[in-house]
Parts: C-alpha cells; sequence; structure tokens
C-alpha cells in the first residue's frame, strides 16, 4: 500500500472524475439517458458532494453504501435498481461508483478531518476506524448485533479477509473496504441479473477529504463488463 500522501500526487478533483467516467463511458455505449448510476458511498454526510457531483452527470443515483460503503442490500436490492435501469435498446446499462473515503489533515494525519463548525478534528471513515481498533484489542470473534447491525456486518465481511493477528493501516483497511465493495456488488448483479442483457461498469476508488471542504479521489481502478467481457477504461 502506497503512502497516501504519493496518491495524492496522482490524484484528480470530484469532478474532472466525474466528468470522465461520462467521457470514458460514452465510448463503450454508456450514457445518461440509458444508464442507472448506482452509487456506494458511506453514509457520512462528508460523502454528499461526491453524491451530488455524480447525479449532475448521471442522474438520481440508486444508493447502496451501507457504513464505509459496505454493501448489504443483497439480491433483493440489486433486483430493484435492475427494474429501474432504462434499457432502451434492449440493454440494462449500471455504471456503479465504489468509494469508501478518509480523511487527511493540514498536519498530514491520515483518518482526519475538520468538519464545519466543528473546533476539533474528527475520524473518517469513523466506521472503519472503530474497527481497526476492535481488531487492535485481538479478539476476532465477531458476530451479528440486532443493535449494530452495519457495523456487526462490517466487522463479519472484512475480518476474515485480514490474515492472522494484523492490525492494517486506516489506508490499507480503506484499500480492503473497496475491494470488497466492489466484489459484493458482482456477486449482488450476477445473482439479481434475469435473462436480459446487463452491461455494467465498475468504477472504484478512494474519496480522501482534504483541509477546507476540499474533496480529492485517488486510487481509481475502473472496468465494463458487456457479455461477459472485461474492458478496461483507461484513466
Ligand atoms: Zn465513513
Amino acid at each position: 500500500m502506497e503512502d497516501l500522501r504519493v496518491q495524492l500526487t496522482e490524484s484528480v478533483a470530484v469532478d474532472d472524475f466525474v466528468t470522465w467516467s461520462e467521457w470514458a463511458l460514452a465510448r463503450v455505449g454508456f450514457r445518461p439517458s440509458n444508464t442507472l448510476a448506482v452509487v456506494d458511498v458511506c453514509r457520512d454526510e462528508l460523502m454528499a458532494d461526491f453524491d451530488d457531483a455524480v447525479s449532475v452527470v448521471w442522474g438520481k443515483p440508486f444508493d447502496i453504501g451501507a457504513l464505509a460503503g459496505m454493501v448489504f442490500l443483497g439480491k433483493t436490492g440489486l433486483q430493484a435498481a435492475l427494474s429501474h435501469v432504462p434499457g432502451e435498446d434492449g440493454r440494462h446499462r449500471f455504471v456503479v461508483f465504489c468509494f469508501p473515503h478518509i480523511g487527511f489533515d493540514d498536519e498530514g494525519t491520515v483518518g482526519r478531518v475538520l468538519r464545519r463548525g466543528m473546533s476539533r478534528a474528527s475520524t473518517a471513515c469513523g466506521a472503519l476506524a472503530a474497527f481497526r481498533s476492535e481488531l487492535a484489542t485481538g479478539d476476532r470473534a465477531f458476530s451479528l448485533d440486532t443493535d449494530d447491525v452495519e457495523q456487526s456486518l462490517l466487522r463479519m465481511r472484512l475480518a476474515p479477509l485480514v490474515p492472522g493477528t494484523e492490525v492494517p493501516s486506516l489506508l490499507g483497511l480503506t484499500e480492503l473496504a473497496r475491494a470488497t465493495a466492489v466484489a459484493d456488488v458482482r456477486h449482488f448483479v450476477d445473482l439479481a441479473r434475469g435473462s436480459e442483457p446487463v452491461d455494467v461498469a465498475y468504477i472504484s476508488g478512494i474519496v480522501v477529504h482534504l483541509p477546507e471542504g476540499v474533496d480529492r479521489v485517488v486510487s481509481v481502478a475502473a472496468e465494463v463488463i458487456i457479455d461477459d467481457i472485461v474492458i478496461a477504461l483507461p484513466h
């Protein structure tokens, strides 16, 4: 895992990233008029600007993100999204944006962010930072807590992916959350798809919250799957 500071040297502004997504997907037949945006971000209000930026280009998205951008909506939820896809030419198209987030304050501390109206920095992503603290205690016997459904599902989904007694960095956990979210959406799409063709673009990365309310996107990965053929999208 590269240092976040290094990754930031190749980061892009959120608006520029969304503009790129429209350009890149137009080349494979995805347009805002024939594509449903599916957005997977953390519930944190810091991600509202990202959601808005996607909406401006791609229209109102179908939101699937739980805490930390984990994806728990399952087959039934994905089937609902599928039934909303335009499909004017007989093909259904999704563009899925999976973007967990992380803070980076003006002292260079990863995971810290100064929110509007608050004098002290707080944590982003809070759910992943809490999970990291729990890993550090050495207790990995996680189970479903009906009073804490999303966070307990997060623990149950991610903990088996962390080897031994390792406690990854917050950036490492954020990357793990991203990879897991993409894998889980792909799984749910495969379970939900019927006999009609479904083309899906998977675009993922990490949103970094910098001082002064500036958000940047790092570590972008993008591909589109059409008729089981995977096409990488250059960025
Ligand atoms: Zn969060």
